[in-house]
């Protein structure tokens, strides 16, 4: 590891550290953490980690309307953020701060300084795969209709290593293929990129993009619904890796259904890769395998969509 690397971890660590003291609600939430449930389940001959988390449904009903996110103050912005929140620089754009609703201990929340739309044509990628080289954190990216809880403030969040399903789901590049795409027809679905260092894992991944919004009909400059998970060296074969899950919707039906069938599943990035938060007692006693798959099958692209994505996306040299 490289001198800076290890400042740079260091630096994080003692902002985590000193954040538990200072931040007395910070702290509350982190002990919280302690408490939590888990469960496992099958989709697809894969794990699934549900998570029984209460401290996150005000997040799981967070307006997704515009409108809505219009009408509430950006509480990504520094004079709405918690008073005890302090934060680190990365490079020149960004702010790493403890996340005050943390899925994990030392869930990082990066933001961008200023305010500005959450978007991947904004050099979001590299500094997500930078980010992921010198933490040995993975990643991950909501688009702004596919669980960005601030779809108005460009931000990513980061997760200690080891605790997503993904990162121990990742399979081997099919034989003979040497363009660093591949695919995952399993649900949650998933389209692979490989890249050797952050710069052309991002011009890989801008080169995927223009030719998806090409196939369906968009302008260059749109940006498809999905979630972005960037895993750190060693997972796989490959030196950085990320996990692209294209989505159908953000929410499943089963989150608008009344009564007994309903299920406050509000899937984003942790959960399309593995881990499912449940803020709801009832829901986490419900829920199964079956269950899930119906919430990942509706979530996720078809497999119509997804083949032919797949079929353009094939031929894309790295
Ligand atoms: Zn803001």
């Amino acid at each position: 590891m490289s001198k800076l690397k290890a400042v740079f971890q260091e630096e994080i660590e003692k902002l985590y550290l000193a954040q538990l003291e200072e931040w007395p609600e910070f702290a509350e939430a982190v002990r919280g953490l302690a408490q939590l449930q888990y469960r496992r389940v099958r989709v697809d001959r894969r794990t699934v980690l549900l998570q029984f988390n209460p401290r996150r449904i005000a997040n799981a009903l967070a307006p997704a309307a515009p409108e809505e996110v219009a009408a509430r103050r950006c509480f990504l912005c520094t004079e709405n953020r918690p008073a005890a929140q302090r934060g680190l620089r990365f490079e020149s754009r960004w702010l790493v701060v403890c996340n005050p609703f943390p899925l994990l201990e030392r869930h990082l929340v990066v933001l961008a300084r200023e305010h500005t739309p959450q978007t991947l044509h904004s050099g979001t990628l590299r500094a997500m795969a930078e980010f992921t080289l010198q933490t040995g954190y993975p990643t991950l990216y909501n688009g702004p209709r596919s669980g960005a809880s601030a779809p108005d403030h460009l931000h990513f969040q980061a997760l200690p290593p080891g605790r997503l399903p993904l990162e121990r789901q990742v399979p081997g590049r099919p034989a003979g293929s040497d363009n660093g795409i591949f695919f995952d027809q399993r649900l949650p679905r998933r389209v692979f990129l490989a890249a050797g260092d952050p710069g052309s894992l991002e011009e890989f991944f801008l080169r995927l993009l223009e030719a998806w919004n090409q196939a369906e009909g968009r302008p260059p400059e749109a940006e498809p619904d999905l979630n972005l998970v960037i895993l750190p060296p060693g997972t796989g074969s490959a030196p950085l890796l990320a996990a692209v899950h294209p989505r159908a919707r953000h929410r499943p039906s089963a989150y608008y259904a009344r009564g007994e069938a309903r299920l406050v599943i509000s899937p984003g990035a942790a959960d399309m890769a593995g881990l499912v938060i449940v803020p709801r007692r009832e829901d986490f006693a419900r829920l199964n395998g079956l269950l899930m798959r119906r919430i990942f099958r509706e979530v996720s692209t078809g497999s119509g969509p997804f083949g032919e994505l797949a079929a353009t996306l094939e031929n894309l040299k790295k």
